[in-house]
């Protein structure tokens, strides 16, 4: 296998790439009109690297088309600024619109979100899949067992195990003292990874190559499998002619400002394409290409996430511990909240410190005892996805009232945690609650703080809806086989099929359903529709 890089010997996975097997779209001369590939793959997030690799296994051959560049593990610096630069979508400013403005982050680059995700793997729960099966017709399509076989291929591969004792650092360990003190059962993450070494960076890319991200696993891999990669190359739209999918039409992309003009990008697909772009691109990109289906970009569901910092009187040095090290799924089904550790540089750390100039210093100065602990809500509002007239991508959703409510108890009973494992202060981060409150009494100023989305500082990482699956067309975009109703040899098999959202974290979700689905679709179980 010849080496993509000349010096020094290869490190790291995505060091070595087969020659020839990269088509960079940043450096590359003049338009690209290749020939014909089985099948094109839209996005090398966790949905689409999975699949590249899945039907590249099988034998097809296959391009990965992906808007963002690939920046390898010895490029992943310190630098936040760096990082959101290059490897973030809008360098991370994109928001959700609604009562309040909600920041979106999602990756950008080779691997996608998992490049600066915390390697967290849950299966879905089997709940969830019994409710998609009861409530939206699925049939036996998508069920715990045929799933099953894709989970256990994928934690092999990817190392999924618990945080060992020598990464999992003290902010998760007080964690899980104090929740199992609480009375809540709470467990070690699940990550892929393999030798974290407990610098809490997962955000701007693992520095080591330890996590298992799609940059340093399935895409490589796809790669050495024979696939083709064509890196910043945004698709505009997928080519349907005779109401089949037979191609996509890309264009060059460049994170610098003075970057030459796009270049022309043309891949023929013999037997599909397949749209792994995630739950925000993929609605938009159908939409691109014609498809008009009445609930695309309806249905957007997401998990809001809101975190807590305590001030405690003993060193908790959250600059050492794997990113995301403890959870507790004790309330998962009862209150819809998930409970969970967030360790970080002080970099990172300083956007959960409140105040300006001096005081904002003083409390900086106290990053060795700070700890940050975190909750996300399985929320149940519903909001929608639709292009923006700037061309960037326009979501719109609003917490229910009873989302607000479920945050607001979850951020209390985190506050009360925080205080009973010796916590000398909090900082709710919460509007028209004191800055610091100082004992277990004050939480009930959070019990009591206006359950208005505009007091607090949610984020949404983990997306879902938008291309919902369904054997209805006039009520779903994809069938159960993942295919568009519209469109023959059109497949969506990213998080923005998914019926709901999970109440979990959704990469390990996504990828095996994304390996069910390129699974299926190679083996030729997925019976093409006929074209219009
Ligand atoms: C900071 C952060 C932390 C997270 N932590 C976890 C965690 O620990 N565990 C977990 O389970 N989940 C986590 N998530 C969520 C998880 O990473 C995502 O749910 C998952 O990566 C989504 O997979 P995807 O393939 O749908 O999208 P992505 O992984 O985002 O990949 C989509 C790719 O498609 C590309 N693309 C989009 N449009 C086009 C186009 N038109 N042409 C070409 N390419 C295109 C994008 O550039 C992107 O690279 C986290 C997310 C973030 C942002
Ligand atoms: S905590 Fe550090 S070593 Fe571990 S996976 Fe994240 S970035 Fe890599």
């Amino acid at each position: 296998m010849a080496r993509h890089l000349d010096n020094p010997p290869p490190r790291f996975t995505d060091d070595v790439v087969p020659e020839g097997a990269v088509v960079d779209g940043e450096t590359h001369e003049g338009e690209v009109e290749d020939g014909s590939f089985d099948y094109v793959v839209v996005g090398s997030g966790a949905a689409g690297a999975v699949a590249a690799h899945a039907l590249a296994e099988s034998g097809a051959s296959v391009a990965i088309v992906e808007e963002g560049p690939w920046v390898k593990t010895r490029e992943f610096g310190e630098s936040v600024y760096g990082a959101f630069k290059r490897m973030f979508r809008d360098a991370g400013t994109q928001v959700i619109e609604g009562r309040s403005f909600v920041p979106l982050i999602q990756g950008r680059c080779v691997g996608g979100s998992t490049v600066m995700n915390s390697a967290i793997a849950h299966r879905t729960p089997e709940d969830v899949l019994d409710d998609w099966t009861a409530r939206f017709g699925l049939g036996g399509a998508i069920t715990a067992k045929a799933l099953e076989p894709h989970f256990d291929a994928l934690e092999r591969q990817l190392h999924a195990h618990a945080v060992f004792d020598d990464a999992l650092g003290q902010n998760s360990r007080m964690f899980l003292d104090e929740a199992r003190a609480h009375g809540l059962p709470a467990e070690r993450m699940h990550r892929y990874e393999e030798g974290c070494r407990g610098s809490a960076r997962c955000f701007t890319g693992c520095p080591n190559g330890a996590k298992q991200g799609m940059n340093v696993a399935h895409v490589p891999w796809a790669l050495a499998l024979g696939a083709r990669l064509y890196c910043s190359c945004k698709v505009e739209r997928v080519v349907v002619e005779r109401g089949r999918a037979v191609g996509v039409v890309a264009w060059t992309t460049s994170t610098e400002p003075d970057a030459r003009r796009p270049r022309r990008v043309r891949l023929h697909a013999r037997r599909g394409v397949i749209v792994a772009a995630s739950t925000i691109q993929s609605p938009n990109l159908l939409r691109r290409s014609g498809l008009r289906a009445r609930s695309l970009g309806e249905h957007f569901q997401c998990h809001p996430g809101v975190g807590l910092a305590g001030m405690f009187d003993r060193p908790v040095d959250m600059g050492f511990g794997a990113t995301q090290g403890a959870e507790s799924l004790a309330l998962r089904r009862s209150d819809k909240i998930k409970l969970e550790t967030l360790a970080m540089p002080p970099e990172l750390a300083a956007v959960r410190i409140p105040g300006v100039g001096r005081e904002l210093m003083q409390r900086f100065g106290l990053f060795p005892r700070l700890g940050v602990w975190v909750m996300t809500v399985r929320a149940e509002a519903e909001g929608t996805v639709r292009p923006a007239w700037s061309g960037r991508d326009k979501v719109r959703w609003t917490p229910a009232p009873i989302d607000m409510d479920r945050a607001r108890r979850g951020m209390a009973l985190l506050a009360r945690m925080m205080f009973e494992a010796g916590a000398r202060e909090v900082w709710p981060g919460l509007h028209g609650v004191p800055t610091a409150i100082h004992s277990i009494d004050q939480v009930r100023l959070i019990d009591e703080v206006a359950p208005d989305p505009r007091a607090f500082g949610f984020i949404a990482t983990h997306l879902f809806g938008a291309c919902r699956m369904g054997p209805d067309p006039r009520a779903s975009v994809v069938g159960p086989d993942f295919q568009a109703h519209e469109v023959a040899g059109l497949y969506v098999v990213d998080s923005s099929v998914f019926p709901t959202n999970l109440g979990v974290n959704p990469q390990h979700s996504i990828m095996a359903m994304s390996r069910l689905a390129a699974t299926r679709i190679a083996a030729g179980e997925v019976r093409s529709r006929v074209a219009a």
